[in-house]
């Protein structure tokens, strides 16, 4: 029988009720808020009550980002009730006659997900809820204040199989789906076969982490596997760790001698360069045994300047720790172990843009992303024709897991297509279809990409982010920057647009634009026009990642502002 996470916690408040499990940090690194195993039960099972005088076992509960452990209690709150908890990006709760429309992100996430409550920091409660009683569409949804308590009560029986939340996507190709998570897949994604043998917590481990708890990494990482495993851990704001990286290194360093943290490739890439070298001094990284770099394409160039930058630090040499996952299977499909460190392998680039695996000590770097989890299958499929491709080609990945979603809410029919797939000849109805294109190689899954962002031009398949990688490396205005490659409007062409990374002349853009398409067009022989865009004008995810489809629209209708265009507009698509 399935342990509850909710039973796991009552077990650790039983047997350790005094040990500091949650302690929310500043951007200093000191303690703002922290609770014990006992305190964080007690808290959770009287928000539990409180919330079942309103709601019933089944609704869904609205929880935006809040405060110190607000969040952590309040998702806590929704599981011992049988609600369904809804994590949300920071909306805005309150309208704005200033700034119509203010409203629209939240309504978007009512109209999808229906719910009966939210819940909101407790000193905008009030002020919420009067202006929603006059909302037309808010009116039915209850305000609850983030510190409410109850004497807890008897709480409803809840069973594994039932939805204990909605994951949305990060909607980096499409609009965000809500990923119907059990209360057993989300355990059993925690568990020793899954998330938690990719951390190997240990008693003395320590978790830190800044992720933001709406996205299935944090969530993990910040709330379950810490209830899971037993391990106390430290939770930043997101916003911190963006203004300064250092302060994610510093509260590692501060937590003992055996932690794990996580973050995506941009992370790592963004505190390398954006860390101060006199804030490192003295730094003692070498506790940090796993930092799980996962989310997006792990990119080589991102593992050597993490290390570059944080040499004297005392940082593993196995360091950071690659992984697969996505919210459809709760989060962790593969990971490398702890102690061997990530393997770098080279490829024939012009052989893998065919969809076949071949070594080349010249070629390509690619970083592996472990196994899969005991429980977990995969396998590498035609995405049309639903035939297993032989081992030695890429094909799309297709996981069986334990721990996969029930479902999109309310799709029925991207259901059916993403959870119920069946290989041609095989019986199994049950594979989930990742989008993703990749391979098996010495025992490790890599990815290529994203089949919806594959750019197909005369036939050969270019993952967008390899051309994004050059664009990257060629010219100082555009280095490190936000680009998306997009095949649009002409079907055998690739724009390529890249954000500059500092204000920029026209002159010097259009300088920048001409090294960009000559650095992609010496590696990559590719009909390719370069746009150089401002800063902050690429559209992404809240999670950070890039929105390829999104960018070709917006391309294609003059949404994004352009500094300069290589080759110049007169002989680009558009005027021709
Ligand atoms: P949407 O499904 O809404 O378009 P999304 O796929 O980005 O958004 P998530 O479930 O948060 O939403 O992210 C999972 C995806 O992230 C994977 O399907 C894969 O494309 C990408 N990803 C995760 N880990 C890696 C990795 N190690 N290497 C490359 N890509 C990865
Ligand atoms: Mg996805």
């Amino acid at each position: 029988m399935t342990r509850l996470l909710t039973s796991v916690l009552r077990e650790r408040a039983g047997q350790n009720p005094g040990q500091t499990a949650l302690t929310a940090l500043d951007e200093n690194g000191a303690a703002v808020e922290t609770l014990t195993w006992s305190e964080l039960d007690t808290a959770s099972r009287s928000l539990a009550t409180c919330l079942l005088s309103r709601a019933e076992p089944g609704d869904r509960v609205v929880l935006p980002p809040l405060p110190g452990l607000r969040f952590h209690v309040a998702f806590l709150a929704c599981l011992y009730a049988g609600l369904i908890a809804v994590p949300v990006p920071p909306v805005a709760l309150r309208e704005d006659p200033q700034r119509p429309g203010r409203l629209n992100r939240l309504l978007a996430v009512c109209l999808d997900a229906q719910p009966r409550c939210v819940i909101v920091p407790e000193g905008d409660a009030e002020a919420i809820s009067k202006e929603w009683a006059a909302h037309p569409m808010l009116r039915s949804v209850t305000v609850v204040a983030a510190d409410s308590r109850a004497t807890p009560g008897k709480l409803p029986e809840v069973s594994a199989g039932s939805t204990a939340f909605l994951q949305y996507t990060s909607g980096s190709t499409s609009r965000p789906r809500g990923v119907m998570i059990s209360h057993r897949a989300l355990v059993t994604n925690q568990g020793d076969t899954y998330s938690r043998a990719a951390l190997h917590c240990t008693p003395r481990t320590r978790i830190v982490s800044w992720l933001p708890l709406y996205h299935d990494m944090g969530l993990c990482l910040g709330l379950a596997q810490p209830i899971y495993s037993g391990i106390p851990a430290f939770q930043m704001e997101p916003g911190h760790f963006i203004a300064r990286p250092e302060s994610w290194l510093r509260a590692i360093a501060a937590a003992g001698p055996d932690v794990r943290s996580a973050g995506p490739d941009f992370a790592y890439a963004w505190t390398a360069r954006r860390v101060r070298k006199k804030a490192l001094e003295g730094l003692d990284l070498s506790g940090w045994r796993v930092g799980v770099i996962s989310a997006e394409p792990v990119r080589t160039s991102t593992l050597r300047a993490f290390h570059a930058a944080l040499a004297g630090c005392g940082l593993s040499e196995t360091m950071p720790v690659p992984g697969y996952g996505l919210a459809e299977a709760t989060l962790f499909v593969t990971g490398v172990a702890a102690d061997s460190g990530p393997m770098i392998r080279t490829f024939a680039p012009s052989a893998l843009r065919e969809g076949r695996v071949i070594p080349d000590p010249q070629g390509q770097e690619l970083v592996g992303c472990g196994a899969p989890g005991r429980e977990i299958t995969l396998a590498f499929v035609d995405p049309e024709t639903r035939q297993r491709r032989e081992p030695g080609h890429v094909g799309e990945i297709w996981v069986r897991t334990t721990a996969a979603g029930s479902g999109y809410w309310n799709r029925p029919d991207d259901t059916t297509a993403t959870f119920g797939a069946r290989i041609e000849g095989e019986p199994q109805d049950d594979w989930l279809r990742t989008g993703d294109l990749g391979f098996m190689y010495d025992g490790q899954l890599f990815v290529a990409g994203r089949q919806k962002d594959l750019i197909i031009l005369n036939g050969v398949n270019y993952y967008p982010h390899d051309v994004e990688s050059l664009a990257q490396q060629a010219h100082p205005l555009v280095e490190g920057s936000v680009a998306a490659a997009v095949s649009y409007t002409e079907p055998n062409r690739v724009v390529v647009v890249i954000e500059a990374a500092t204000e920029a002349g026209p002159e010097e853009a259009e300088l920048a634009a001409a090294a960009v398409l000559r650095h992609i067009t010496s590696t990559l022989p590719i009909p390719a026009d370069v746009v150089i865009t401002e800063r902050g004008r690429l559209p992404r995810t809240t999670s950070g990642k890039i929105r390829r489809g999104e960018t070709a629209t917006r391309l294609a209708s003059g949404r994004v502002p352009v500094l300069a265009r290589w080759p110049r507009p007169a002989v680009t698509e558009e005027n021709s």
